[in-house]
């Protein structure tokens, strides 16, 4: 390309879960411009201000470039050659000393889906351990079990499609105005357009989205399973149910075993499903009618009711959407279940505009975790405790079944937990920041410093997590190598390599590949430098061949800007579920076939406390989150200087009436103090969002304001998804 011009290229948006799709300007070798893609379904050429800054990212004067391994207590720089080689040699010195499930390794829904690909087949079909997981499991492993549990499939059965179509928008606990902000900005477009779309913010606390929204409806912390059951009452009471599509879709269940959080204990839970009757499950209901779950919810009895009669009304659509407000919580299967059970109980489901939506926080936690499957308990499309799948994993592998473990063995809690008692010796980190991102992090920073473990990080930049780290392995980032990410909506988007990566700076697919190698596993990874993700796309594919998740091919999706799967016969699936958008139902209405009935599950599923409430030592609710400016924990993002302008460090935010009667004021110096850790930081009051009386809010984004020394790592028992939304502390002025 001649100097000055600037060449266009697609790939999605690295940052969140929508899935934007940019446009990339390249001159010179370097990434100079973005803009939004118009022909993206996705933004149709919108982005925010994270996408349009996105590039800038890549050129962070600190930027990892050279290997580096500890000698004597200090990181110094090695070649790529001898660090792989030292990361092979101990992995497998660790395998020979304590066996195979002493290594593990923790990868990231920012992992592509060939990263997330050949980590699963490094450690489960080559190695043979499932000491594998992904921070994913903090943002949405109980959006998972929900749809599981509900469904018997994974991941949405809408579109971003429903937005244009929906008359009604109802937001659990998710604010969208930051945290998915173009989509929101569909919302809105949608409802100047149509003036009689509502938007209903239904939140712990008053955000951007609760100011943009027709009504923001507070509730209490946890609040939210009982008002989802005095909906279902409420609809039931007045007679609003699709009683047609219930007899002939709908099975109703109830949990047998109810063991409190399992907090050192991940065996014992059991979520088996007993059938119940209708009448049961309206019996279930009594306990629920609005006025009683007035003070166990903070919500009025008359705001209820008014929710239930937009989910009534026969003549409105209504999408529901949700994100770590209902996933990130001791009860998240359960909240999953009971938004479904609502739509359910209307019908209101798998037709454009009538969408329960879970969306997801990270680019690619749907493709690359969900779908690839990085977690301990899962295989490409499939489950390890499932013979059929491992003889399927084990035949595209081309390695003996029983190499794969059929038991899973730690969830990313019990991952840390295990590496802190010594059963892990080995840990390999890749695209994640857990000594920011952990909750409870004291305990976990205490347990990767300990002697004779050895952790390896392959990060761009120097974070809290490669302080920790005996290797760190610099990684090619982004358009820096090819790739794809999956989006909420089932959406799988194709990037190519279209600038070097700096200094030795590898893909974290390649290094994966040539650790392997280096351990003997050469004919499982016989792949070049030159074709490998698209050889690995095609052996992946074969998981999710058929009707049901077929993928699209490697071809379309470089043309494409994204291609939602199932991919069937050259066409996208819009809407799963129903036969006239989706070809793997059966007969011509609705066919709920992930469950061995094809009926959808409606479950019982009552209120249960949060593990840790305020009381006197401890008076304040802490809810923590991100940003609109920063992506997760600022890594990327604070080093993009307009970025780290608009918002420089993190604060607490605090009621006013709160603020007012301990004499704070905005900008004071306040000191926050859990049962686990304390921190110090400046007052937010009257900002940008204002929590509920008894009530703080933290970001997560600053590096130096660590709030997860404070968080409670109290998880849900099915999903094993922490709570950061919810625990006690006290504030204090400095
Ligand atoms: Fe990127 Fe998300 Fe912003 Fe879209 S909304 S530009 S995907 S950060």
């Amino acid at each position: 390309l001649p100097k000055g011009l600037i060449n266009w290229k697609k790939a999605p948006c690295r940052f969140c879960g929508v899935g934007c799709g940019l446009l990339i300007g390249l001159s010179d070798g370097k990434a100079v411009a973005v803009k939004g893609d118009p022909k993206s379904t996705v933004n149709k050429g919108l982005c925010c201000v994270k996408g349009y800054h996105s590039v800038m990212a890549m050129y962070g004067k600190d930027r990892l470039t050279r290997p580096l391994i500890r000698e004597n207590g200090k990181l110094v720089e090695t070649s790529m050659e001898k660090a792989l080689d030292l990361v092979a040699g101990k992995m497998q010195e660790v395998i020979n000393t304590h066996g195979k499930d002493a290594v593990s390794m923790y990868g990231s829904g920012q992992w592509t889906i060939p990263d997330g690909y050949v980590a699963s087949k490094f450690m489960k079909g080559a190695i043979g351990t499932n000491n594998l997981e992904a921070n994913a499991r903090l943002c949405m492993a109980s959006a998972v079990t929900g749809f599981i549990s509900s469904f018997g499939l994974d991941e949405p059965m809408g579109c971003y499609e429903d937005i244009d179509h929906a008359d009604v928008f109802v937001l659990w606990g998710n604010n969208m105005a930051e945290m998915h902000p173009v989509l929101f900005s569909r919302l809105l477009d949608q409802r100047l357009k149509r003036p009689d779309v509502k938007i209903i913010d239904l939140a712990t606390r008053t955000t951007r989205t609760s100011v943009a929204a027709d009504r923001s409806i507070l509730f209490k912390p946890q609040g939210d399973l009982a008002i989802a059951n005095a909906i279902c009452y409420e609809l039931v009471e007045n007679n609003w149910i699709d009683k047609g599509f219930i007899e002939k879709h709908c099975s109703f269940k109830e949990g047998k075993t109810n063991i409190g959080y399992g907090l050192e204990d991940k065996f014992k839970f059991s979520d088996k499903a007993g059938t119940i009757t209708f009448e049961d499950f309206k019996t279930f209901l009594q306990d629920y009618r609005p006025d009683k779950v007035e003070a166990v919810s903070g919500v009025s009895a008359r705001d209820i009711k008014y929710l239930a009669s937009l989910f009534g009304d026969p003549n409105k659509k209504v999408t529901s959407f949700w994100c770590m407000g209902a996933n990130q919580h001791t009860r998240g299967t359960w909240i999953n279940n009971l938004i479904y059970n609502i739509h359910l109980m209307v019908g209101k489901i798998s037709t454009p505009g009538n969408s329960p939506f879970s969306l997801t926080g990270q680019p690619s936690a749907c493709g690359t975790v969900r779908e690839v499957g990085t977690l301990t308990h899962k295989l490409p499309h499939g489950v390890v405790a499932n013979e059929k799948d491992r003889k399927m994993a084990a035949e595209i592998w081309k390695v003996p079944v029983e190499r794969i473990p059929y038991k899973p063995s730690y969830h990313t809690v019990e991952m840390f937990r295990a590496l802190d008692r010594g059963d892990i010796r080995f840990m390999w980190i890749q695209v994640t920041n857990p000594m920011v991102t952990m909750p409870k992090l004291n305990r976990y920073r205490d347990a990767v410093q300990k002697d004779d473990r050895f952790i390896v990080v392959s990060d761009i930049y120097p974070t809290p997590t490669t302080d920790i780290a005996d290797v760190i392995l610099p990684s090619a980032m982004w358009v820096e190598r090819e790739g794809m990410f999956g989006n909420s909506e089932r959406r799988t988007q194709h990037f190519e390599q279209m600038l070097d990566a700096p200094g030795e700076a590898m893909s974290d697919t390649w290094q994966i590949i040539e650790v392997a190698r280096r351990m003997g596993f050469n004919e499982l990874f016989p792949w070049s430098k030159e074709d490998h993700i698209e050889e690995i796309w095609k052996e992946y594919a074969r998981f999710h061949e058929g009707k049901k998740h077929g993928m699209a091919p490697y071809e379309a999706l470089k043309q494409a800007p994204g291609l939602q799967w199932p991919f069937v016969e050259g066409k996208e699936t819009k809407w799963r579920f129903h036969a006239k958008y989706d070809p793997a139902c059966e007969g011509n209405s609705f066919d709920f076939y992930g469950k061995p009935d094809r009926k959808a599950w409606i479950w019982a599923r009552p209120y249960e406390a949060p593990p840790e409430i305020p009381d006197t030592e401890f008076p304040f609710w802490l809810n923590t989150g991100r940003v609109l400016e920063h992506w997760h924990t600022g890594s990327m993002t604070r080093r993009i200087s307009v970025l780290h302008q608009a918002m420089p460090r993190s604060y607490v935010e605090i009621n006013p009436e709160d603020a007012k009667s301990m004499g704070i004021k905005n900008g004071d110096q306040v000191r926050l103090v859990s049962r686990r850790g304390k921190i110090e930081l400046p007052a937010s009051v009257h900002e940008r969002g204002q929590p509920t009386k008894g009530q703080v809010f933290v970001p997560f984004f600053d590096e130096s304001l660590l709030i997860n020394d404070l968080t409670l790592d109290a998880f849900c028992p099915i999903s094993k998804q922490p709570d950061y939304k919810k625990c006690a502390v006290k504030l204090e002025k400095v």
